[in-house]
């Protein structure tokens, strides 16, 4: 028997990955469902190769598929749309596993759909989790689902935990002899450009990293470091501690994936060539292991290893989100809307490059925080927070 697989997200850079380790495993995994916003002829492309059950895309899309599934023989394809296709492919009786790979809040409900319906649950839309932290983690022990992370920080931080750190107790302090996260940062294409550089940068600049090939968003928010900041929270979720017990250090080449620190003096670190398959397939198999293209590390190859503190002059993200974590409620929420409405500002160059962790401040300034009480709230408030971002933008002459 294989397991099934849902993709929320199949036609992006980590859904890609992720067929491409499915793949190479058609005895263990089979894909049950995928989903895609945009980019009809790759889901396409996937359907003749995967032969999933459904697909989910937006429903002004779903004629342009259906004649497109006609002409290719595809018509045994279950099409269904929007959000409440989401949800449904990812709570299916018949899938074990979910790979939520939505980009931004978007991939919210899916994903707790997901964790409610008890499912392994893989999680690379790190936005879903920053939004809706506790209620998110809440969901998972209530309804013993497996939240597994696809971040490669988060997954090297989950590989070098005790094995039994995920039943620890849930109390923000490290346990089992842990004393403290080191989060890793590469840095971004700009770590060395000077304040006046970063004012000029451009979108492409920006969506060309050193080290990783990601999807657009994720990319200018590691320009920015904001990536760093939310994946600041997304620990704090996922191993119920508080932000100061997690340090970040930047490492431009991207071979340690992030560390863990020990009472007795030990440091230990996940380390690999820089390729999200191998995250992916940690979190498809674990605790068992899946072979991957990827190769192992040469270490007579990686002349150095270097390790710097950032500098969070030149990229305020890192305090405006360990800022926001401290103050909790729903200011995480209202972070990660206004960077989302400031990064397409961005990307659509009606915002410089500096301007977008303005607009964040602005933003948290502006709306009042609250507690995170339940999803509707945290649904609310993230499009409050768009508004108001959206309108800040529009001020500064966006
Ligand atoms: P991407 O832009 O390449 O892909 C995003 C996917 O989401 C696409 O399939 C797209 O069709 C879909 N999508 C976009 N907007 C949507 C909407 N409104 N509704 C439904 N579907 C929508 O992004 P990515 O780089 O694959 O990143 C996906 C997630 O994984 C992000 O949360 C990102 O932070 C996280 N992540 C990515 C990487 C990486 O290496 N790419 C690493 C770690 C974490
Ligand atoms: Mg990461």
């Amino acid at each position: 028997m294989t397991q099934a697989v849902s993709i929320l997200g199949a036609t992006g850079s980590i859904g890609q990955s992720t067929l491409k380790v499915l793949e190479q495993h058609p005895d263990q995994y089979s894909v049950f469902a995928v989903s895609a916003y945009s980019r009809l002829d790759e889901l396409l492309f996937i359907c003749k190769k995967f032969h999933p059950k459904i697909v989910v895309v937006p429903k002004e899309k779903a004629s342009e598929l259906h004649q497109l599934f006609k002409n290719e023989n595809l018509n045994q394809i279950e099409i269904l749309t929007d959000e409440s296709g989401l949800i449904t492919i990812a709570e299916h009786a018949d899938v074990d596993i979910v790979m939520a790979a939505i980009v931004g809040a978007a991939g919210l409900l899916p994903t707790l759909a997901a964790v409610k319906a008890g499912k392994r649950v893989l999680l690379a839309n790190k936005e879903s989790l920053v939004m809706s932290g506790d209620i998110m983690m809440q969901a998972a022990r209530d309804h013993n689902a497996l939240l597994l992370p696809v971040d490669s920080e988060h997954n090297a931080i989950f590989q070098s935990l005790p094995h039994n750190y995920l039943s620890a107790e849930r109390t923000g302090q490290p346990q089992l002899g842990v004393s403290g996260i080191l989060l890793t940062a590469s840095g971004g294409p700009f770590l060395n450009h000077t304040l006046e550089q970063l004012n000029e940068v451009t979108p492409q600049q920006a969506c060309k990293h050193p080290n990783w090939s990601m999807g657009q968003k994720i990319s200018v928010d590691s320009a920015t470091l904001m990536n760093k900041g939310l994946e600041l929270i997304e620990a704090c979720h996922l191993f119920s501690i508080s932000e100061h017990f997690v340090t970040i250090v930047v490492h431009p080449q991207s071979i340690i994936h992030s560390m863990v620190q020990y009472v007795d003096g030990s440091t230990l670190a996940q380390m690999g060539n820089p390729d999200m398959c191998t995250p992916i397939a940690h979190a498809l198999a674990w605790p068992e292991r899946l072979s991957t293209h990827v190769p192992a590390l040469n270490l007579f190859e990686t002349a150095q290893l270097n390790f710097q503190s950032p500098d969070n002059v030149k990229f305020p993200a890192l305090n405006l989100a360990r800022q926001a974590m401290r103050v909790g409620g729903l200011a995480p929420t209202i972070l990660n809307a206004a960077n989302e409405i400031a990064v397409d500002a961005f990307l659509k160059q009606r915002i410089k490059f500096t301007q977008i962790t303005q607009v964040v401040e602005n933003t948290l300034q502006l709306i009042q925080n609250a507690k995170a009480e339940s999803i509707d709230i945290i649904l609310h408030t993230d499009m409050i927070a768009r508004r108001v971002a959206e309108k800040y933008i529009a001020d500064i002459g966006g």
